[in-house]
This record gives structure tokens, sequence and C-alpha cells, in this order.
């Protein structure tokens, strides 16, 4: 059984990793040269797009920035898992905004920005604190502006003259004095079973995940349940199939939607080491309508992720009794090009592991350690 994967970055050679088991056989297709590659190796594979289109028994993507003619070459098929109106939602924060405020689910204030100029109406009726994002083609951080006052506001405005609003609208978002940050990732498969993961704690420097603590501490029944119930709603809402992944804001004990990822997703890793089925594996038997694993979890697990690392230092790191996933990428600042998962029997064992990588030194290559230790130790 053959699956395609519309994307043939990391997320993609994980997702392979995941099908050996099953006997499924992972081909990605890289879009920027319509080409059917192997998922770990990158080799050109002699296989024709249509032809693995054919020969596939489904189509997912690892991303959701793909290029129209693709995404419409899969759907066409009639075998592309999400659905490309679920891609493209993920895609399109207006379309994200839009359905989430649909399905009454609680996001932040924002403001559609179509002109440079009515990014004034929006200070003047959410902000003064705000986050302006490009509504499609963001991730990591990249795309983002932050408003905090009359000053900033003008500067950003000089520095939007000459986007191409028309290409890629913007949206203005009040800024959330959140607690902290945390994400739900789970499946729904073809007969509408779901199956959740526990949350996860996610903890950002410079707009990038560095740190996932799963299950996340501190996490009330309510909360766990209110994440649940808002991803009900989007997978019914969009005939879902496949791994979705939330991210929200922690307010008290209340969630607002970030945004959300139909697809795996980085702070879903840690279900590598730190559960029965991994993100990944759920991924293809939703895709190919398997039955799905269960998401349980009996340790505590924390995914560091390797940003900018040389493979000399992720391995001391993983010597620690971590586990290692290398994307096999150059490295390059501020790309991820790694993680690794450690899994514990106790919170105080986590904070020891981490305690471990604090002691290497490389405090630039792992900012938040001493927070996710004070965090762990609250
Ligand atoms: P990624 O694709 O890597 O998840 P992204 O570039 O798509 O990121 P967001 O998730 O929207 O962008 O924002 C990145 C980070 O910026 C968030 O995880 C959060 O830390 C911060 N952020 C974004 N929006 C807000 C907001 N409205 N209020 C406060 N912080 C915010
Ligand atoms: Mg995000």
């Amino acid at each position: 059984m053959m699956v395609v994967v519309l994307g043939s970055g990391q997320l993609a050679q994980m997702t392979y990793l995941a099908g050996v088991p099953l006997g499924i056989q992972v081909v990605a297709v890289d879009p920027v040269n319509n080409t059917v590659v192997h998922p770990v190796e990158k080799n050109i594979l002699s296989l024709s797009v249509s032809d693995a289109f054919n020969q596939a028994a489904a189509i997912t993507a690892e991303f959701e920035h793909l290029p129209a003619a693709l995404l419409t070459q899969a759907h066409a098929t009639g075998k592309l898992h999400p659905s490309a109106e679920a891609i493209q939602t993920g895609g399109d924060r207006l379309k994200e905004k839009h359905l989430l405020d649909v399905l009454g689910i609680n996001n932040c204030a924002y403001v559609p920005i179509f002109t440079v100029d009515e990014l004034d109406s929006a200070f003047a009726s959410i902000g003064p604190e705000l986050i302006i994002k490009t509504s499609k083609d963001g991730y990591d951080g990249y795309g983002q502006f932050r408003v905090n006052d009359a000053e900033s506001l003008a500067s950003v405005k000089t520095e939007l003259a000459q986007h191409d609003f028309k290409r890629n609208p913007l949206i203005a978002e009040q800024k959330s004095k959140f607690d902290r940050e945390v994400s739900l990732v789970g499946a729904r498969n073809g007969q509408g079973e779901i199956v959740c993961y526990p949350l996860a704690e996610n903890l950002h420097f410079q707009g990038q995940l560095r740190v996932s603590l799963a299950p996340a501490p501190r996490v009330s029944d309510s909360v766990q349940q209110q994440a649940e119930i808002a991803f009900k709603a989007l997978a019914e809402k969009l005939d879902y199939r496949g791994i979705l992944a939330i991210e929200f804001f922690q307010v008290g004990d209340t969630l607002l939607v970030n945004e959300i990822a139909p697809r795996v997703h980085n702070s879903g890793h840690w279900t590598q080491q730190g559960t029965d089925f991994s993100q990944f594996e759920n991924h293809l038997r939703a895709v190919v309508d398997l039955p799905l694993g269960r998401s349980h979890t009996s340790s505590v697990t924390t995914m560091i992720n390797l940003i900018g690392c040389e493979k000399t230092i992720a391995l001391q790191v993983a010597d620690l009794g971590g586990h290692l996933h290398w994307y096999g990428k150059d490295v390059r600042a501020k790309r991820k090009v790694g993680h690794v998962n450690f899994t514990a029997n106790s919170v105080e064992d986590s904070i020891q592991q981490l305690k471990a990588v604090e002691a290497l030194g490389h405090a630039n290559m792992f900012p938040l350690i001493d927070k996710v230790i004070a965090d762990l130790s609250a």
C-alpha cells in the first residue's frame, strides 16, 4: 500500500518511518520541482506525480502552503486526506478565523486588513497591543509584526507600505496576555472515530517552538475537555481525516485558539516516544482508514527542538538518555534540524534530565531550559 505525502521535509520523513512497520510505503512529492522523491534519501524516484497519485491508497500533506495546481490535482483523485478545503483553511488565517467564529470557538479578537490604512482603525478598536500577521505563508513567527503603541504602529505601517495586500491580506490580532501556550494533537478517521492526545505545553523563543512538555503539567479536566470539544467541532465540520493540531493560549482556566494546523505538528513529536501510537502512525491509520491507535501516556516527555544545532551537540544531548530524531538537513541558523525526546517516569526525573542538558553549557542553543525547569518545579 502506498501513501503520497505532498511536501518532502522532516514531517514526510517521519511519516515514512512510521509507515514501515505498517507495511505502508510512503513517497513524497517535492512541490518545488513536482518530482516524487524518497522521503529520507530525497533521491528522485522513477515515478511521475500522476502515476504516484494513481497508485496511492491515500494522498496527504505535510504543509499547508502548497501550490494551487498540485492541491487541485490531488483533490481531483478523491484520495486527498485531509481535504483540500481543510488544508486551505489551515493555510489562510482569514479562512481559519472565519471557521472558528462560525463554530463559536474562542479565539483572539482580530480585524482583517486589506489596506495599510485599515491598521489605524484596528489599532483604535482592539489595540494598542497588536500582532499583525500575514494571512498566508507565515510560519515560525515569520510574516508577523508587533505593534505596542502609536510609534510602533507608524513604523509597522511604513514597513508594510509595499506589501501586496491583494495577494496576501493581513489580520491584526489583539495580543493575548496568556499564562501559557498549549496544543492539542488528535486524529479522526473516515469512520468518524476520534483519538486525542493529552495537551502539551509549548515554549517559544523568538517565534519558534523550542520545547514541548507532555502531558502538560497542571491541566484540569475542564481545560483538556475544552480542547477536545474544539477538536471535535473543527474535525467534524471539516469532515476531517488525519492528524489535526490546535494551538491554544491558556488564560486562567480558559483556552483561546491561536491557530490550527491540518497535519502532523512539531508540538506532537513527543508522541514518538511518549505514547503507544505516535501522531505519525495515527495520521497514516486515519488517511488509509485503519482503526486508530490509543493515545495512552504513561511517562512524562520533554521534546527539545534542535535549531541551528550542529550534530555533535545533538549527539551530546541525546547521550544524556534522549531519543534523537535527526532530519538530515544542512545546519543553518534558525533552521530546525532535529529534535530530542526525553521520557521520564516522573516530573522529578524530567527535571534531572533538563538539568543535565543545561550542564552541557550550550545555553544559546537551548534557551528556556531554566524556564522549563522552573515550570516543572512549580
Ligand atoms: P508556527 O507555524 O511556527 O506555529 P506561526 O508563524 O504560524 O507559527 P503563530 O503561531 O500565529 O505563528 O505565532 C507564533 C507565536 O507568536 C505564538 O506561538 C505566540 O507565542 C506568539 N503570538 C502569536 N499571536 C499572538 C497573540 N495574539 N498574542 C500573543 N502572542 C501571540
Ligand atoms: Mg503557531
